[in-house]
This record gives structure tokens, sequence and C-alpha cells, in this order.
């Protein structure tokens, strides 16, 4: 007993480097008297190469590869399971431990391809339109966690230097959780994102979408410079509070102007917001709301993304009509704002926004459910006989 408690102990130990960015892994390897230099020759073979095992990395001397095995790790997030839609849609639930299990989704369209990746297990934000609130909160993925998602996409794919160009064109942090309020690991996940060492892709092919936590939006601000969306989904504080709780601590105007400031620290002057809007049928699809958006967002450079709402089991909301999204869209464009309706991708599987994990989930917790029955049921039977 007490031998394996120090060999978990001996493994818990070594440093996971798969979600270190470049800083952090150089800060690393001089903490173990090694050159920084080392560490773009360490991501380059993490994160353009897809390798795990030191002993691969053959541009290491021996010794420092014998050094790295023995305190650090390159340890990738379990795939519990894939599914595949016949549009090409595929989706992955992650074991993150204790049960728990999150959701990645690639969505290909054309030469893109999105990949959807979650920042926590579950989320405290509870807004009432979405499944991931209606879990509640477990905890905050680590950063290798996050950016173990990626890697695992381009495995999956084979795409690691296989030639065949770029999978994963565009990351969207618009899976399960609300990456502002897991800080460190998002930014330190989304900077591999976007360094050349790491994943390469350019600020504007990763995008941050968050409902609004308007201090850590301002953090962000000084630290990074992926894009931004943001959550609105209603036109007024009074539906805003109904959708989006945290709105009763952060209102409208400042979420607004918080967004401003966050654009006016980036260096390139013509990068916009992406609003985000949620249409549910009856509660925030009336043409009058549509005007009032136009009008609220007059104070902020974006563009606007309308969200069809994906129903699930424990919501009574329904998707408007196509006329009513036509009718709601054909305003905002009218004002003059780009506007574009997302279209449902992965339907059979389940993988559409705002849907993730709970299918899964529920699932795993049935057959737990299950599994406990049928051994109460075996021991009331031996206690029978
Ligand atoms: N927590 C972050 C990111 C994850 S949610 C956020 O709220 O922005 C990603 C997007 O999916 C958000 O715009 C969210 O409002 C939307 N969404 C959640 N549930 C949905 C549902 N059932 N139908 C349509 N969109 C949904
Ligand atoms: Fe959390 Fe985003 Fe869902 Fe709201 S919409 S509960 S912030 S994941």
């Amino acid at each position: 007993m007490a031998h394996d408690e120090t060999c978990e102990t001996a493994s818990i130990q070594r440093v996971n480097l798969l979600g270190m960015p470049r800083h952090k892994l150089e800060d690393f390897l001089r903490s173990i008297g090694e050159k920084p230099f080392r560490a773009q020759q360490i991501l380059k073979w993490i994160h353009h190469n897809g390798i795990d095992d030191f002993e691969q990395m053959t541009n290491l001397g021996k010794a420092l590869r014998a050094k790295l095995s023995e305190v650090a790790e390159i340890r990738p997030p379990k795939v519990a399971r894939q599914l595949d839609s016949k549009d090409g849609t595929r989706k992955w639930a992650i074991e993150v431990g204790g049960n728990n299990l999150v959701e990645t989704v690639f969505i290909p369209d054309g030469q893109r391809g999105t990949l959807c990746v979650s920042s926590q297990v579950g989320c405290s934000l509870d807004c009432s339109f979405c499944s991931t609130g209606k879990q509640g909160f477990m905890r905050d993925l680590t950063a290798a966690e996050i950016i173990g998602q990626v890697w695992l996409a381009l495995k999956s794919f084979d795409a690691f230097q296989s030639g065949k160009g770029r999978v994963v064109t565009n990351v969207v942090m618009m899976g399960m959780g609300e990456p502002l309020l897991n800080f460190e690991n998002v930014v330190d996940a989304t900077h591999l994102m976007m360094d050349d060492f790491g994943y390469g892709l350019s600020k504007r092919r990763v995008t941050l979408s968050t409902s609004g936590v308007v201090p850590m939006l301002d953090k962000l601000g000084d630290v990074s410079e992926v894009s931004l969306a943001v959550s609105l989904h209603a036109p007024n504080d009074a539906l805003r509070n109904e959708l989006v709780p945290i709105n009763r601590r952060y209102p409208i105007a400042e979420l607004l102007a918080a967004c401003k400031r966050y654009l006016d620290k980036q260096p390139d002057k013509h990068r916009v917001v992406t609003v985000e809007y949620t249409l549910i049928a009856g509660v925030n699809d009336k043409l009058e709301h549509a005007r009032e958006l136009a009008e609220v967002l007059r104070v902020l450079p974006c563009k606007i993304n309308l969200i069809p709402f994906n129903p699930f089991s424990l919501s009574d909301y329904q998707r408007p009509s196509k006329n009513a999204i036509s009718r709601f869209w054909q305003v905002l464009i009218d004002a003059g704002y780009v506007t574009t309706v997302r279209t449902t991708r992965g339907d059979d599987i389940d993988a559409a926004c705002g849907q993730l994990a709970g299918q899964f989930q529920d699932r795993t917790r049935r057959s737990e459910r299950h599994r406990r029955r049928a051994e109460n049921v075996e021991a009331e039977a031996i206690r029978l006989v």
C-alpha cells in the first residue's frame, strides 16, 4: 500500500510539458539547469510532430532526454469516445477524472476546419439556455487538458506532419465552461495555439467566447491578442439578467465598454468583436429586440452571429422558425451590421452548440447508476440466501 502511494506520488510529481507556453517551458528548463533555447526544439516536437516521448526527440542529447524522462512527461488527456457525423463533424468525449467528461468538436467547412474546445468541466454561470450550465461546475481544465484537445484532434486525423495541410485552421473556445474563469490556463493554451513553435494559428483564427466576466476581459487585453466573441443574447438588462445571470454583476453597458477597451488595447486597429446572440422562440427573437440590439451595439465595432437555439432535454425553450430568424437577421443587416446565422452541424451526434457533454455524461452516470443498482440487487440476493 505504502509502496503504491510512493509510486503514485512519483508519477504525479513529473511535470507535464504539454500545456506549457514557450516562456514557461524556458523557465522550467532553467530550473533544471538546462539552456532555455531547448524550449523551441521541445515545443516543435510536441506541437508540430505530435511526439509524446522524449526518446524520439533526436536533436536533444542523450543525457538531456534521460533527464527529461525522469522529471517531466508529455501527457495528453484520454479520449473516452469518438463519434463521427455524416456531415464530417467529429466529436470526442475526453476523460478528465472522477467520471467527468468534457467534449471537443471538429467542424469541417470547405477549406476550413474549426475545433471547438472546452475550458472547464461544467460551468458555474448557469445561463438559462445552456446544457453545460445545467451540470453545474466541477473544475477547471489544466492548460495541458485544453491544448491537449487540439493535440488529440490532430492525432486523430493523423495530421501531424502528414502533408495533408492544415486540418484545424481555427480554434474557438466555445465548448464547455467559461474561459475567463479559468484565466491562466486558457491564456497559456491560447498562446500555444498562436505561437509559431506551437500551432501557428493567426490571432484572427483563435477565438475566445465569454459570457462577460468584465474584470477578466480587461486582464485579457493586457496579455493576449486572441479574437473576442461575447455572448450577449439580449438587448437590454432586464432580459439579459434572466438569460445570462452574470449580467446582474456586469450589465450590458459595462460589458460593451470592456469589449471596446479590449479592442483599443490591440495593436491592429481594424479588429471587431463577434457578438453572439442565441435566438430563442418568443423570448428574445422579436423584431423589437433586433431593433434594440442594433441601437445598443452602436458603441462597439462588431459583427453579429445569430445562433438558433439548440434544444436539449432539460430545457423548454424552442428554436424560432426559419422565417423568424430571417426577419431578425434582416433588421440587423438593414441597420448596417455584418450578420451571420450559425448553421447547426453534427446533429446526429449531438455536437451542436450548448449541447456538449450532456449526452455522454448522462449515459455514463446512467450506466454508473445501473451498475450500482445491479450491485445492490446482487447484495440483496446474497443477503436473502
Ligand atoms: N462560456 C462561454 C463559451 C461557451 S458557450 C460563453 O458563454 O460564451 C459557447 C456559445 O454557445 C455561447 O455563445 C453560448 O451562449 C452558446 N450556447 C449555449 N447553449 C446554447 C444552446 N442551447 N443553443 C445555442 N447556443 C447555445
Ligand atoms: Fe457557462 Fe457559457 Fe453555458 Fe453560460 S453559456 S452556462 S457561461 S458555458
